[in-house]
């Protein structure tokens, strides 16, 4: 099983998780055309996709769905309340799911839960093969249960770092954005990412990726410092996905 980004944070999310001949899109936060260059960059094409499979409906998260579904005929995956969201003429590519039931696409098993935060019905999931497990987590305010039982055993983590909390405090967001942002329904900053780190079974973990970062409020460096402290690992082995570049193919063995 392999995975990559084609980018994330608050200007566009897109995630490849693919195993065999099946490959996911989760999210499509770029334009189709911006979606299409990325993935070629990848060594693959919008035409090569099984499915493109939503987490929620902010624009950072669906933009480039309606266009990529029906130019390439994909179906998308989303739960009842985000399908809602979507426009009307993607409705006839519509699986929906819920936040309860595994499912699969092809090769790949998919085991949505639901999180805490400001959309519908959002969703995150773990992405399986019968073997291993990646596990996605962004766009959560809180942690729940649910969410820790989920992420338990995973070898592969995409963890939302979105801010440090100080750095938020002190820059230039209007009041009403900094509540939504660090509130229980906005986004994970780095201590509540590392606490769930600490707290969740992350003996068979082989990578973790940071997601999500704020450009604004957040830098690398202090994500790096806090994983490494919250794995106890060396920091060079903390991955961090950029908006940018996102990040290359990542096996899991
Ligand atoms: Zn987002
Ligand atoms: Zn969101």
């Amino acid at each position: 099983m392999r995975f990559a980004s084609l980018g994330s944070g608050s200007r566009g999310n897109g995630t490849l998780i693919s195993q065999g001949d099946t490959t996911l899109l989760v999210d499509c936060g770029f334009s189709a055309k911006e979606a299409e260059k990325r993935l070629q960059q990848m060594g693959h094409t919008a035409a090569d996709l099984t499915a493109i499979v939503v987490t929620h409906e902010h624009a950072d998260h669906i933009s480039g769905v309606r266009v990529l579904a029906r130019k390439y005929q994909l179906p998308v995956y989303a739960t009842a309340g985000t399908a809602g969201c979507l426009a009307a003429d993607v409705a006839d590519y519509i699986h929906e799911f819920s936040c309860h039931e595994q499912f699969e696409i092809d090769d790949i098993e998919v085991s949505p839960f639901p999180v805490p935060h400001d959309a519908r019905e959002p969703s995150q999931f773990v992405f399986g093969n019968g073997k291993v497990k990646v596990g996605l987590l962004t766009d959560v305010g809180s942690i729940t249960p649910v969410i820790e039982q989920a992420l338990s055993g995973c070898q592969a983590l995409l963890l939302e770092a979105n801010h440090d909390l100080t750095m938020l405090d002190n820059g230039d967001y209007p009041d009403h954005l900094k509540y939504r942002v660090s509130g229980k329904m906005g986004h994970l900053n780095n201590v509540q990412s590392s606490s769930l780190l600490k707290k969740i079974d992350t003996s068979q973990l082989q990578h973790i990726m940071a997601m999500h970062l704020s450009e604004k409020n957040n830098h690398p460096d202090i994500v790096t410092t806090a994983f490494s402290e919250a794995l106890n690992c060396q920091q060079d082995w903390i991955g961090i996905a950029d908006q940018a570049l996102g990040f290359t193919w990542r096996d899991i063995t």
